[in-house]
C-alpha cells in the first residue's frame, strides 16, 4: 500500500517567528501513520528545519532553480536547499506555471535537478476551468505528465510524487468532488502505467490539492488512487492542517 503524504504548501506567508512556531506544532503529531511534509518560504527554511529536527515531520521548499551554482541572481539551487536539511522540492505549481510562466521544459529540467540532488519532487498538474469545460482534462494532464517526466526512468521516478491540483480549485473554495478527484487521479496512474509499467505506476503516490480542509478531506482520501493531499490555505494553522493529517492516519489505517 502506499503510504499517504500530507503535505502544506505555505506559499508567500508567514513571519520566522509563525514558521517556527507552526511548525513545532505540527511536529507534535507528525509520528503517525502518514508522511507530513511542510514547504514553508526560503527564508524560514533553516530555523524550520531547527525547529522539527528529532520529529517526523519533513520541511521541503516551494520551487528552486536547476542549473548548477552560477550567476543566477536572485535564484536558489537544489543543493542549498539539501545543505539546509530541505528533502523535498514542489515543482511546477500552478501559480508558477501560469503567473511565472514556467514551461514543461523548465519543470522537467527542475524534476530532473531535484533528483540528481537527492531531493523528493513533487511535480504538480493540473487543468484550467476552461480546459476541463472544453473537455480537455485528460490532454492536459497528459501533456504536462510527459514534459514534466520527459527522459525521466523508472530509477529517477521511485522519488517523484504527483500532485494533481485542477486550478480551478486552488485557493478557490471550490473543491474536486471526490469522484471528479478519483477519475483524474485514475487516468493520471493510468498515464503512469502506460509510460513506465505496472509496478512503477502501483508505487508513484498522486496527492490530490485543491481546497483540501478538514471538512472534505477525509472522502478525498478515501478514493482508491488517491495517496495523500497537497494543502495551501488550510495549512496555514495547526487546527486547519492537523485534522487532514488525521484523516491521512485514518485512511492509512
Ligand atoms: C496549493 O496551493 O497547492 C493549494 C492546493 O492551495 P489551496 O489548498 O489553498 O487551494
Amino acid at each position: 500500500m502506499r503510504r499517504p503524504l500530507i503535505a502544506g504548501n505555505w506559499k508567500m506567508n508567514g513571519s520566522s517567528a509563525f514558521a517556527v512556531s507552526l511548525a513545532r506544532e505540527i511536529a507534535a503529531e507528525a509520528a503517525g501513520a502518514v508522511d507530513v511534509l511542510i514547504c514553508p518560504p526560503f527564508p524560514y527554511l533553516p530555523a524550520v528545519v531547527a525547529a522539527v529536527n528529532g520529529s517526523a515531520e519533513k520541511v521541503g521548499a516551494q520551487n528552486a532553480w536547476h542549473e548548477p551554482p552560477g550567476a543566477f541572481t536572485g535564484e536558489i539551487s537544489m543543493d542549498m536547499l539539501t545543505d539546509v536539511g530541505c528533502t523535498s522540492v514542489l515543482v511546477g505549481h500552478s501559480e508558477r506555471r501560469h503567473v511565472l510562466k514556467e514551461t514543461d521544459t523548465l519543470i522537467n529540467a527542475k524534476i530532473k535537478a531535484a533528483r540528481a540532488a537527492g531531493l523528493q519532487a513533487i511535480l504538480c498538474v493540473g487543468e484550467l476551468l476552461e480546459e476541463r469545460e472544453a473537455g480537455q482534462m485528460s490532454a492536459v494532464l497528459d501533456t504536462q505528465m510527459a514534459g514534466g517526466l520527459a527522459g525521466i526512468d523508472e530509477q529517477v521516478l521511485a522519488d517523484v510524487v504527483i500532485a494533481y491540483e485542477p486550478v480551478w480549485a486552488i485557493g478557490t473554495g471550490r473543491t474536486a468532488s471526490p469522484a471528479q478527484a478519483q477519475e483524474a487521479h485514475a487516468h493520471l496512474r493510468n498515464w503512469l502505467r502506460t509510460r513506465y509499467n505496472p509496478a512503477a505506476s502501483e508505487r508513484t503516490r498522486i496527492l490530490y490539492g485543491g481546497s483540501v480542509k478538514a471538512d472534505n478531506a477525509l472522502e478525498l482520501l478515501q478514493q482508491p488512487d488517491v495517496d495523500g493531499a497537497l494543502v495551501g490555505g488550510a495549512s496555514l494553522k495547526a487546527a486547519s492542517f492537523l485534522p487532514i493529517v488525521r484523516a491521512g492516519c485514518q485512511v492509512a489505517g
